[in-house]
């Protein structure tokens, strides 16, 4: 593995994120790459703040990012927030070095100024759209001096620096992930290196810093991979050995097209925790597109393993083995590996979990019914955020129309009666004192014989009214297990509400 360059220097790589919105399911994955690499080979993972685009500053940013990786337990050891060796962390706290380098490139004729006007830019670009050229900017400015350049047209006192590209050759790296990459040079913009604000842009601070933190190895979305060249011209031009360079790839949606922001809320992390995902569950699915985890039991068939956690994802990851090629979200099989987290929960932290969720929904946690609930439910739920609904049977009455109560294919009378035998039935179960499935279940047995309900068919339909007639629903965990859970009360209270309902309508 020459290629990735784990061996030698201390390890060092970061996340890089621009704090301007809410936390991108992509970053969060290369923010895993850096962990489990970190992880992997003894080294440190930075978080680095890259606040230089004053514009797009979403304040509260930083400190989301913070959270995510908290709460999906991913751990970095220095950054803003924890201080380290090459404080600041943030860019905008380090705007002196970065002016400084700049002039060094325009001392060395690696970098010129250029004084054109944002309207005479825009000017060009349109005319290159229209001739669909590339865009590129002309060097009008290359070569002059400012009072040259005030000959001209479309000047402005607020001058920017640019990067000058090579006019011939290629720029060639060699990507853990992609292979070796190569990009003509004439072909490459002169892109801007620090703006008429007096902020760098991200082609240069990215530089500068990932060379003063030390970083080996800089790992980010593939999204950036045509701001790549730009960045090693800096670095020969600076005399700088650049770091591994990998772009991880595209997270993509069940089309296999890209993730947009408006179309997929899933985009953001927070969406993930909001919607009752738990962290072991996101991370192991997120470990899933980069890793490939043995199944221990089953070695010598490669197969891989469903569940594992952060420390068998840096165990089995490599960089060469994740692949260039985009990775589907698959938000079913995330629903299923979530339940299976759920299923191996004990009931007590199940309820811990939970807990926001119910008490968000205005439902009450302290109630004694919420545990026996819980446990009816904890089977089937997939997203912790479907408790409150599933579970407010056993808080409150539902409000049903009457003709749920009537079963297809069951006249109405015939359903007042069952119903009038469940009735009777309950009372004398709770009045035994003996309130259990276990002692339901006799009882309505010989019902469904005495009112000769012999098929399963019609068993069914008895249930059917007994299950409307105690939840309110028509699909419910097992019936008498619910009842159980329910209580005797308020059991013979709800079916005597279901009777006086089932009278109003017709036969
Ligand atoms: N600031 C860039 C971002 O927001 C960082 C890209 C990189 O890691 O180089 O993702």
């Amino acid at each position: 593995m020459e290629m990735t360059g784990f061996e030698g220097a201390r390890v060092r790589v970061r996340l890089a994120p621009s704090p301007t919105g809410f936390v991108h399911i992509g970053n969060v994955l290369v923010a895993l790459v850096d962990a489990a690499i970190a992880r992997k080979y003894g080294g440190t993972f930075v978080i680095r703040i890259e606040d230089t685009d004053q514009k797009r500053f979403f304040e509260g940013a930083e400190q989301l990012i913070y959270d995510s990786l908290a709460w999906l337990g991913i751990e970095w050891h220095e950054g803003p927030d924890r201080g380290g060796p090459f404080a600041p962390y943030r860019q905008s706290e380090r705007l002196p070095r970065y002016h400084g380098v700049a002039e060094q490139l325009v001392d060395q004729g690696d970098a010129y100024r250029c004084w054109c006007s944002p309207e005479r830019l825009d000017g060009m670009r349109k005319a290159q759209q229209a001739h669909r050229l590339p865009p590129k900017y002309d060097r009008m400015c290359l070569g002059k001096s400012e009072t040259e350049r005030q000959a001209f047209g479309g000047y402005t006192e607020r001058s920017v620096i640019r990067l000058r590209m090579p006019d011939t050759g290629h720029t060639t790296f060699s990507d853990p992930i992609r292979g070796e990459m190569s990009f003509e040079n004439a072909l490459l913009d002169d892109r801007v290196l620090l703006k008429s604000d007096g902020f760098p842009t991200y082609n240069l601070a990215v530089v500068v810093d990932d060379h003063d933190m030390k970083i080996t190895h800089a790992i980010r979305g593939e999204e950036w991979l045509p701001s790549t060249p730009a960045h090693l011209r800096v670095y020969v031009a600076l005399g700088w050995k650049p770091p591994v360079i990998a772009h991880t790839p595209l997270l993509l949606n069940a089309d296999r097209g890209k993730i947009s922001k408006r179309k997929h809320p899933w985009a953001n992390i927070g969406w993930f925790q909001d919607q009752g995902f738990l962290p072991e569950a996101v991370l192991n699915y997120l470990g899933n597109l980069i890793a490939f985890v043995p199944d221990t039991e089953n070695p010598q068939h490669g197969v891989a393993r469903e569940l594992f956690g952060f420390s068998e994802i840096s165990e089995h990851f490599e960089l060469g083995s994740i692949g260039p090629s985009g990775k589907v979200v698959d938000l079913d099989r995330l629903d299923w590996l979530n339940g299976q987290y759920i299923r191996r929960m004990t009931l007590d932290e199940l309820a811990r979990r939970v807990g926001p969720f119910m008490i968000a929904a205005g439902l009450d946690i302290g109630n004694p019914i919420f545990m026996g609930a819980l446990a009816l439910e904890q089977e089937r739920l997939k997203r912790l955020s479907e408790a409150p609904a599933v579970l407010s049977i056993f808080f409150k009455e539902e409000v049903y129309p009457a003709e749920m109560l009537v079963p297809k294919g069951v006249a109405p009378d015939d359903a007042r009666r069952m119903l009038d035998g469940a009735i009777s039935v309950c009372e004398s179960v709770a009045a035994s004192g003996d309130w259990s499935a276990g002692s339901l279940e006799v009882p309505f047995r010989d019902l469904a014989i005495s009112l000769d309900l012999t098929t399963g068919k019609q068993r069914g339909q008895l249930f059917g009214v007994v299950r409307v007639a105690s939840t309110g629903r028509t699909a419910t965990p097992p019936l008498f297990d619910t009842m159980a859970v329910l209580g005797g009360d308020t059991v013979v209270r709800r079916l005597a509400h279901a009777r006086v309902l089932l009278a109003g309508l017709g036969a």
